[in-house]
């Protein structure tokens, strides 16, 4: 550890006792933590840089052929745009994901304190998404308290969560299937899962899955338009929620994501008199 080049010397000095020297003091910084975080940020900005140049390398590519031999072929002209349309979507989902990671990063340490209804939340995101739940063939079931469950928070955000979490479900679960959302009420908190009956994860990917751009197929995933920022997403609007993401998955069974928030105490039924 003493020879690492991130442990630096940053103070040197004698203790002297007359002409004999006692003690040599020397002081030390472990650069060791600004290090990673730097060369996090250098990651980040070369991931992003690659993942947008990408799609822009497509739209180029597919603008010459158009101003060249593809320019009085109908029928590759209207090829070539739907394809151009789907990259610049894809740009725009980048920026955006990008953005809204920013933005909640800068506001990490603002406690969001609206009173949200997670049942109201859950059905919103259940029915923006039934279309996506038709098109796999995969059957949407959400089941939930009766009344209100609710925590404090930020209701687009929360929104955001689980739009990433049942999209993901719907995206990677395999068609024909079923994905379940459940809210449980317990002591203090809410819990809110998301489970489908895919392929599963495998382990070693698992404590990964909510670093930025990590994807475990990453074709697959674009395929599916993911920008691989959704789940980094997911975990700070968590943590900002002062709530814990949990991950579990078993290879060819299915996975399971869970979302435990804060709720307060439940209210003690009173006992009839
Ligand atoms: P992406 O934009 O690629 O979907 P995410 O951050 O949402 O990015 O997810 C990261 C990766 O985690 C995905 O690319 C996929 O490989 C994996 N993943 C996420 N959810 C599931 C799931 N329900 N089943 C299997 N794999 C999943």
């Amino acid at each position: 550890r003493w020879l690492r080049a991130d442990i630096v010397p940053i103070r040197a000095g004698l203790l002297r006792e007359g002409a004999r020297t006692e003690a040599v003091l020397l002081s030390f910084i472990d650069l060791t933590p600004q290090r990673r975080v730097e060369q996090m940020r250098v990651d980040f900005v070369a991931n992003a840089s690659h993942e947008l140049r990408t799609p822009l390398a497509s739209l180029s590519g597919f603008i010459e052929t158009l101003q060249g031999p593809a320019r009085n072929d109908a029928n590759a002209r209207e090829r070539f745009l739907k394809i151009m349309g789907e990259q610049a979507r894809r740009m725009s989902r980048l920026i955006d994901d990008l953005l809204s990671l920013s933005r909640i990063e800068l506001n990490a340490h603002l406690r969001p304190e609206a009173a949200v209804d997670l049942v109201a939340v859950v059905s919103h995101v259940r029915d923006a998404l039934a279309p996506l739940g038709r098109e796999r063939d995969v059957e949407i079931v959400f089941e939930h308290p009766a009344g209100a469950v609710e925590v404090r928070g930020d209701r687009d955000e929360l929104i955001r969560v689980f739009e990433n979490l049942v999209e993901n479900a719907l995206k990677y679960g395999g068609s024909g299937g079923r994905v379940e959302i459940t809210i449980l009420r317990e002591r203090t908190d809410a819990l809110v899962t998301v489970r489908d009956h895919g392929p599963g994860i495998a382990p070693e990917h698992v404590p990964r899955l909510t670093e930025r751009f990590y994807r475990v197929d990453t074709a697959h995933s674009r395929e599916q338009g993911g920008t691989g920022l959704g789940l980094a997403i997911v975990k700070h609007i968590v943590a900002r929620h002062r709530g814990k993401l949990g991950i579990e998955s078993v290879p060819g069974t299915g996975s399971t994501f869970s979302v435990r928030l804060p709720s307060g105490p439940v209210e003690q039924k009173k006992k009839p008199v």
